[in-house]
């Protein structure tokens, strides 16, 4: 911490104090793009890129319970892929902080905290830039980057200083730039089923149970009770009224099982993977689940015994392969049905790695 920075954080708790309020400051986090979908992906992007790694080299935040409350839009937060996100939110360590994610909805206009008016203030100062445009100052803001730019360069700070506000409001403004291609298509996502129960449309509350594919639903969000207060969401008091958390399974339509998330790291399925690989013969049915979520399943014909790659690394439609992993050549299944299975593997062959890209279980037929 520079001296500049130990000077700032004392004069804030000092403002703080001086008003009675507890030790918290409230950071502004607002992600901009010209990506023009607005769904559950970019959501998801904004989490894992932008907010979770600020929060990483930011602040001390630990396995905390991480609270957000959102409108209900359908397509952004409400939605069986978004369901998926928050079921299987422990599963990403890589970056979750150890957080368990809890997700409120209220009804559009209801129920929404500071961002709402800070989104519409954001927007004002952008528009009254704009407005001030003339040919010799050029003001016009043409492209999402450059309001970006502006907004980061000019408006992380409030116009009024937190001793002004008497300690209340916007400490801090924190501006993501998310640039569109960055941001997955909501189509590489697996479809979801909607939940069991049709409690999708009158719940409120979403939770991550800490179990893959499952997650805990309530139809009213209590967040003010004894226990709600301090984060015991299934201890509710008021459970007459706000329904009981029930536990609900989110499922792909494919069939794909999530668990596969969690065992695919596993050495001992890992292993089980590498034993039968090495059982693969030319002719050999194989099936196999694969990471890539649009198909999570892969049926067809080993052409050859399992190798180890000594060419330049690479990348397929299968993911990269660097010397040192271990593939076989395959046809696929419907390749097969279309070519029929005497046609050489010299045009249809494609390289799967079995140990590094496909992961978690295989079947051996013939
Ligand atoms: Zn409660």
């Amino acid at each position: 911490m520079t001296l500049a920075t130990l000077l700032i954080s004392l004069e804030t708790l000092r403002v703080l104090a001086e008003n009675r309020l507890p030790p918290e400051i409230t950071i502004m986090h607002m992600g901009v793009t010209a990506n023009p979908h607005h769904d559950t992906a970019g959501i998801q992007h904004f989490f894992q890129h932008d907010l979770y790694p600020w929060l990483e080299r930011y602040t001390t935040l630990r396995g905390a319970q991480h609270l957000v409350r959102s409108d209900g839009c359908a397509g952004q937060m409400k939605s069986g892929r978004h369901f998926r996100f928050i079921a299987n939110f422990h599963t990403h360590t890589s970056w979750n902080l150890g957080n368990t994610l809890v997700w409120t909805h209220s009804e559009s206009c209801h129920g929404k905290d500071l961002s709402d008016p800070e989104c519409g203030r954001a927007k004002f100062i952008l528009r009254c830039h704009e407005m001030r445009h003339t040919d010799d100052t050029p003001t016009m803001l043409k492209t999402s980057r450059e309001q970006f730019d502006f907004l980061d360069k000019h408006h992380r700070l409030t116009t009024r200083s937190l001793r002004e506000k008497r300690g209340k409001g916007i400490y801090y403004r924190v501006y993501h730039w998310m640039p569109t291609k960055s941001i997955r298509p909501l189509a590489s996502l697996a479809e979801i089923n909607t939940l069991e129960g049709s409690v999708t449309m009158k719940s409120h509350f979403f939770m991550n149970c800490g179990q893959v594919g499952m997650i805990k639903v309530r139809e009213i969000a209590c967040l003010s009770c004894d226990e709600g207060r301090v984060f015991r969401y299934p201890r509710c008091a008021k459970t007459r009224f706000c329904g009981p958390l029930l536990c609900r399974e989110v499922r792909q339509k494919s069939g794909a099982r999530d668990s596969a998330i969690e065992t695919r790291h596993c050495s001992a399925i890992q292993q089980a993977g590498r034993e039968r690989a090495v059982q693969v013969l030319p002719g050999t049915m194989v099936g196999v689940e694969c990471i890539d979520e649009a198909e999570p399943y892969i049926v067809s014909l080993a052409l050859t015994v399992e190798k180890t790659w000594e060419g330049e690394s690479g990348s397929s439609w299968m993911g990269a392969i660097v010397a040192g992993h271990n593939y076989w050549l395959i046809l696929s299944v419907c390749d097969c049905m279309r070519l029929g299975v005497r046609v050489t593997c010299k045009y249809n062959c494609r390289l799967m790695y079995v140990h590094d890209q496909v992961t978690s279980t295989l079947w051996l037929g013939n």
